[in-house]
């Protein structure tokens, strides 16, 4: 029986929140690197991550320490005026992907995807004139919860019940370059895809696939727009997913593990996108803050080293290799092993939701995609003994 504080939390949940999550029968209260502990003082091995967020894991000291320092200095003051951390996380981002100039700083993910969208529509209006503002994304993709970035959503259950969301969007397969060769067209303005989809079940985008959007994009005139809010920073072994693909994209939208934690989002665009964007275009009161960007600035120097891009691509190796023997001895329960780096996808037969719960009884923390796959988005700091104790409790409830 759980104790007074545990249940209360649960009831106060229960009471007074908008229902749109199912949440298990614990509560979590503190952590430490990849460990979790709830209010009984049980643990839990966090492979789910905060859904990719908690790059550096838990109660990381130099996170904590910025958070504590930064905010005794200057938490907010708006973007009405210069502020000094903002401006540095810019420099080391645009220094760290070649080929895009500036930044646009939001608070999450679906508004950084929003943004662009905006973007992308501008840039067209003011190169091409009206009528150039559909948009192409993929089946699978997940864009974000807002009525332009949901629109770009494949799952029809995010969309339908708030019809009519943003019109002129065209899905197609994901990897099916004659179905990509038939969405395209000269009125569209832009293309979005991840390099990895996350929420659509972890489906890695191939290399000719990317570099035919590429392709296409240019001879169309609209722009490449990746999404690597999941996949991005660091998550699949390379600071950038997509510098795994030989692509150049136009416009790259960041946020999930940007600050450690903490809300931010960013959109990184060329310079030719930047100057169709003008002084009350766009803006935000909270983006691009003093607090959250100085904390961005540790999380955006520690994983852009190049040991630790080794650390994640030897333990995402490590991950792989183990993940595969699982599949091995139980051939009936698992069908497929996807992803890259320190993202996986287990797609199994049988529900996801069901073994993410049993995960729960033996202390493992997992996400899921979709009904049929469960995810792996640990802390980027995981260390082999980490995956080891995940293939040890994955035995236990497979
Ligand atoms: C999470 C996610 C989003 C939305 O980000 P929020 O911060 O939840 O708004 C968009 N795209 C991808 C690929 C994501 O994983």
């Amino acid at each position: 029986m759980p104790g007074e504080r545990t249940r209360t939390a649960i009831e106060h949940e229960q009471t007074y929140i908008f229902q749109t999550y199912p949440r298990p029968d614990f509560v979590l209260e503190r952590g430490e690197g990849a460990c979790l502990f709830d209010t009984e003082g049980q643990s839990y091995l966090d492979f789910a991550g905060g859904i990719a967020v908690n790059a550096l894991g838990h109660g990381d000291a130099e996170i904590c320490k910025t958070i504590a320092e930064q905010s005794c200095k200057l938490i907010h003051v708006s973007n009405l005026y210069h502020t000094v951390p903002g401006g540095e996380l810019a420099k080391m981002l645009i220094e760290r992907s070649p080929g895009l100039d500036r930044v646009f700083f939001c608070n999450s993910g679906t508004e950084g995807v929003e943004g662009a969208i905006k973007f992308a529509r501008k840039f067209a209006r003011e190169r091409v004139g009206e009528g150039k503002t559909s948009i192409v994304a993929f089946e699978g993709s997940f864009h974000g919860r807002t009525m332009g970035a949901v629109a770009l959503s494949s799952r029809e259950h995010f969309r339908l019940p708030f019809m009519p969301v943003m019109p002129g969007v065209r899905f197609a397969p994901l990897n099916d370059i004659e179905a990509l060769q038939q969405v395209m067209a000269d009125d569209v303005c832009a293309v979005f895809v991840e390099p990895v989809q996350g929420e659509g079940g972890v489906n890695v985008a191939d290399q000719a696939f990317l570099q035919e959007v590429r392709r296409l994009c240019d001879h169309h005139g609209a722009l490449m727009v990746l999404d690597e809010i999941q996949c991005g920073m660091g998550r699949t072994g390379t600071l950038w997913a997509y510098e795994q693909y030989a692509v150049q994209p136009d416009m790259m939208v960041l946020a999930k593990p940007l600050a450690g934690g903490l809300p931010i989002g960013a959109i990184l665009a060329r310079q030719e996108v930047a100057d169709a964007i003008r002084p009350g275009d766009h803006g935000t009161t909270f983006g691009g803050g003093p607090l959250i960007t100085a904390v961005a600035q540790v999380v955006l120097r520690r994983i852009s080293h190049p040991d630790f891009l080794a650390h994640v691509q030897h333990v995402g190796s490590y991950l792989e290799e183990h993940l595969n023997y699982l599949t091995h001895y139980y051939p009936e329960r698992i069908r497929a092993i996807r992803g890259r780096g320190l993202m996986r996808g287990i797609h199994i037969r049988g529900s996801a939701a069901e073994l993410r719960a049993a995960g729960h009884q033996v202390g493992l923390l997992m996400a899921t995609a979709g009904p049929d796959v469960l995810r792996l988005l640990p802390p980027l700091i995981i260390e082999q003994w980490h995956v080891d104790e995940l293939i040890n409790r994955l035995r236990k409830i497979l």
